[in-house]
């Protein structure tokens, strides 16, 4: 069985259609099917990797290494699932899938076109993972209309006219604005979009309308008539507190019975309400915590997406609130402000900007006992301090930025060199590594193998691993008894540094072990 879910968005970016999806999937996840998500990219960049997060957000990384869009992270957050290459397209992937059959010549001398041959591959990568889910949600990136999206579009309409009209679902999400002068909410811009996806040749069977005040029956009902559709398929999704609210939000309005009676199928087990009680349960707090991350994007959150949930998870499974602050490496007042914060947390990063910033802050964690943790390029930056500080090591420095430093604490291992990896240097998804027992690592993970995701070119220099333990730091963990993947330090309630990128494994409810201990050892902090 091979059942389908499309998701369009209309009006303006940002409506959530990826939260939107996940919630469906959720609730019909609740009902015991085996649900997939997929996104499709309308951008002509390959893949985020090269993108600036002030645009696009975080990079978020699957399991097997390919860089994607943060709804991908949504999607496991919600799900508990892993994503993978096969879940993350774009334009400029699949562009460059076709025009490399085009050269080696896989047309057979026909003229190269949009349509069929980028819609083409854009359905072979719609049905992608039909084989193993019950249902696939297909996301379709940015608004009806851009010029952009128009292939992916014109693919979902072909596609709907090649497959059973019961295996196909379409929800196209909007936004109902209140113009505050009036006092009213408008449904024209709903209306307008609509009519440009039904000139596409698709007509939406669910409208859901992203609005911050309450849909009146008037409302649906106008919208229903000028959109043209059943006025119980014209759905309210209110600002919600919590993006885990938003699966009951829908629930009560029966999105879930809604689409499974559409797409004729039967549920595989009684709906188990109890999740939105968990995540109710699990927002109440009895005490806060505050934490610093000290990063180059600090006033853009979703540049840090996966972390911030990380924080909000593990402090929430210890009955706290995080209040999770972002400050500015390059901030003049940064140690002062810090101060005010139980715990310190350096983030990964590219670049040089902000590296002297992140080091003050982890002398500042280390030498009065805040707990830190350090993540990727944040744990590259305490490797450094540890070898400026305490080392003797003077100008210790990462050879990505000071190609020519005496002391070469992080650079590019020779193997590194060879790893070639979607046209990149860098080691990508999930690797395997050993944690040494007795360790704060072993203490959290209580596992000796581990597999995390990593997103990196540099790595410690294992020539400096004796010098750097004499001065108090620890190796906790090697990939293959070669490679560093976790720092410690000794005489230190909480200092933590990873290579690797635990925020991708956190899940509501189950928090990730490393993101657990260091809120715990900041509450321990706060109390003092
Ligand atoms: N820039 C560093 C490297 O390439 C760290 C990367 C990261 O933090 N993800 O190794």
């Amino acid at each position: 069985m091979a059942k389908y879910i499309f998701i369009t968005g209309g009006v303006v970016s940002s409506l959530g259609k990826g939260i939107s999806g996940a919630s469906i999937g959720k609730l019909l996840q609740l009902h015991g099917f085996k649900v997939s998500m997929i996104k499709f990219d309308p951008y002509i960049n390959v893949d985020p990797g090269t993108m600036n997060p002030y645009q696009h957000g975080e990079v978020f990384v699957t399991i097997d290494g390919a860089e994607s869009d943060l709804d991908l992270g949504t999607y496991e957050r919600f799900l508990d699932i892993y994503t993978s290459k096969a879940n993350t397209n774009t334009a400029g992937d699949i562009y460059q899938t076709v025009i490399n059959m085009e050269r080696r010549g896989d047309y057979d001398g026909a003229t190269v076109q949009v349509i069929p041959h980028i819609t083409d591959e854009i359905k072979k990568r719609f049905a992608a993972l039909k084989d193993d889910c019950d249902i696939s949600i297909i996301e379709i990136g940015g608004t009806v209309g851009d010029i952009e999206s128009l292939p992916f579009m014109e693919a979902a309409r072909q596609f709907q006219l090649e497959n059973k009209k019961e295996d196909i679902f379409s929800i196209h999400v909007t936004l109902v604005p209140y113009i505050a002068g009036a006092r009213e909410l408008k449904t024209k811009p709903t209306q307008h979009s609509v009519n440009k996806l039904r000139e596409i040749g698709i007509s939406p069977d669910m409208i859901i309308c992203r609005t911050e005040h309450r849909l009146d029956e008037s409302l649906k009902r106008k919208i229903s008539l000028f959109c043209n559709v059943k006025e119980d398929y014209v759905i309210e999704a209110l600002d919600s507190p919590s993006i885990y609210y938003i699966p009951e939000a829908l629930y009560r309005q029966d999105v879930d019975s809604l689409i499974i009676e559409r797409l004729n199928i039967k549920p595989k087990k009684k709906f188990d309400e109890t999740w939105f009680a968990k995540i109710k349960a699990a927002a109440r707090f009895n005490k806060k915590v505050k934490i610093a991350v000290v990063g180059k994007y600090a006033d853009l959150k979703d540049a840090y997406k996966s972390i911030d949930e990380s924080l909000n998870i593990a402090a929430a499974e210890l009955s706290a609130k995080a209040e999770v602050h972002y400050l500015g490496a390059e901030d003049k007042n940064l140690i002062e402000k810090l101060k005010s914060y139980n715990a310190v947390l350096v983030p990964g990063g590219f670049g040089s900007r902000g590296i002297e910033g992140k080091i003050e802050s982890i002398t500042y964690a280390r030498e009065n006992k805040i707990p830190f943790l350090g993540i990727c390029l944040g744990m590259q930056c305490s490797v450094i301090e540890v070898a400026r500080n305490l080392a003797e090591l003077k100008g210790a420095n990462s050879t990505e930025f000071n190609e020519n430093t005496k002391y070469p604490v992080i650079k590019i291992l020779d193997e590194q060199k060879n790893i070639r990896y979607r046209g990149s240097t860098m080691r990508l998804g999930n690797y395997k590594s050993e944690v040494k027992k007795n360790t704060l690592a072993y203490n959290l993970y209580k596992t000796v193998e581990i597999e995390e995701r990593h997103r990196h070119r540099y790595e410690m220099n294992p020539e400096f691993i004796d010098i750097l333990e004499k001065a108090g730091l620890f190796v906790s963990a090697y990939h293959k008894g070669m490679l560093p993947e976790i720092i410690e330090m000794k005489n230190h309630p909480f200092f933590v540094g990873v290579q690797f990128h635990p925020e991708f494994g956190s899940r509501p409810m189950k928090a990730h072990p490393l993101f657990k201990g260091f809120i715990d050892a900041a509450l321990k902090n706060a109390e003092k």
